[in-house]
């Protein structure tokens, strides 16, 4: 049977945005050419709220977490797995100035769901390095990726809508369904949409054993270490590389995580697995979803950039509306907005 729609790739944006055109009664077809080389599988799946080195709130992390909670429960309850668990952030201070800025953060009523207006707190000293203390960040969590694209890879092929194999723009260009392009950092590489203003960056991590340490926190220090479903078993990274000659984890970046470690923990640690993927970032950090100008039949669900867990959810529900519904997309997102002749050439943005 001929689907409705065609996606192209089933990492976090074709695995959600498939999952919310199925929920409004769309039929699809994914293509996929196989998760483990996927962004999505090499990421440690932090949802954060708070970024940077000001404490500041993450681009409409109001709007982008509770439909993240909602869309990963029915998700999880679905494929019946823990794919997501809500945890708290430790940030630790490096400064009596961070401190403060921390503290002043505390007293913005704006922050209230996010920052404990308390005393800082401090982790185990025999644990992790915090001198100057660290503050808990709440609403955040962390997707258990690996698990979730597998249950999800599951339930497609259940519904046969899964085909393992590639999926072309040459492909997409000849065909009577509408196709959209969820394929990460290839949209960066080949197809109709090279021309927008990607600026993709590599990361790699390292799944690390450490005995005794935090299960029910993940730990922001000079590297973040997260817990992963394997008691003892941590994810810490990951890095960020603009400039790179393989896509494959290098010696180079495997001792900068190390290192992060040892500035972050006082406690032992053995390196179990070393991995890296693409992450399909954006010049002006804002999705790239819509229809191409001049191929309305062909469209793009991508660009999350380092927050694909928490962007994805909202996007894939609004996307699906416009798809479903007609409703307008959001002009901060739309590829249309800023329409070039096709093909888009390089450099010319097409988004906010
Ligand atoms: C090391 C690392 C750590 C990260 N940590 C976090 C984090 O903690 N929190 C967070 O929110 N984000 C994190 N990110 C970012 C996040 O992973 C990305 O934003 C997100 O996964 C991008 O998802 P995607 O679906 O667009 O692309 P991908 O996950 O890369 O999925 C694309 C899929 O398309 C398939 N594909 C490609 N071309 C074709 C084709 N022609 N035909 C068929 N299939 C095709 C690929 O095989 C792949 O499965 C991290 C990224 C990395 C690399």
């Amino acid at each position: 049977m001929t689907p409705d729609i065609i996606i192209v790739g089933q990492g976090i944006c074709g695995s959600l945005l498939s999952w919310s055109l199925m929920q409004r009664g769309v039929s699809v077809q994914v293509y996929d050419t196989g998760i483990e080389r996927s962004a999505t599988h090499a990421a440690s799946g932090i949802i954060n709220p708070i970024t940077g080195k000001r404490f500041v709130k993450s681009w409409m992390a109001d709007e982008l977490i509770p439909v993240a909670n909602k869309i990963y429960t029915q998700l999880g309850e679905k494929l019946s797995q823990k794919i997501f668990e809500p945890l708290p952030i430790y940030k630790t201070l490096e400064s009596v100035k961070e401190q403060n800025d921390w503290s002043a953060r505390t007293a913005d009523p704006d922050y209230q769901n996010y920052l404990n207006n308390t005393a800082l707190e401090a982790l185990d000293v025999a644990k992790v390095k915090n001198p100057f203390g660290a503050f808990a960040i709440n609403g955040g969590g962390k997707l258990d990726a690996p698990l979730f694209l597998n249950s999800y890879r599951s339930h497609l092929k259940e519904k046969d809508a899964l085909k393992e194999e590639a999926y072309t723009h040459a492909q997409a260009l000849t065909s009577k369904t509408k196709v959209v392009f969820c394929d990460g950092f290839r949209s960066a590489q080949d197809g109709l949409f090279t021309g927008l203003t990607w600026q993709i960056v590599k990361g790699e991590y390292l799944l690390v054993r450490i005995k005794d340490f935090y299960n029910d926190r993940i730990i922001s220090g000079d590297t973040t270490i997260s817990p992963t479903a394997e008691k003892d078993i941590y994810y810490a990274g990951a890095t960020y590389q603009w400039h790179y000659e393989t896509e494959a984890p290098t010696e180079q970046y495997k001792n900068e995580i190390i290192e992060s470690l040892y500035k972050t923990l006082h406690v032992p640690f053995e390196v179990v697995y070393h991995g890296a993927g693409v992450r399909p970032s954006t010049k002006y950090r804002r999705p790239f979803i819509g229809f191409h100008p001049e191929q309305p039949h062909i469209g793009i669900f991508n660009g999350m950039g380092t927050k694909g867990m928490s962007l994805a959810p909202y996007w894939a529900e609004h996307f699906a509306e416009h798809i479903v519904n007609g409703s307008a997309l959001s002009e901060e997102v739309d590829v249309k907005i800023q329409s070039s002749p096709q093909p888009l050439s390089k450099g010319e943005g097409l988004t906010a």
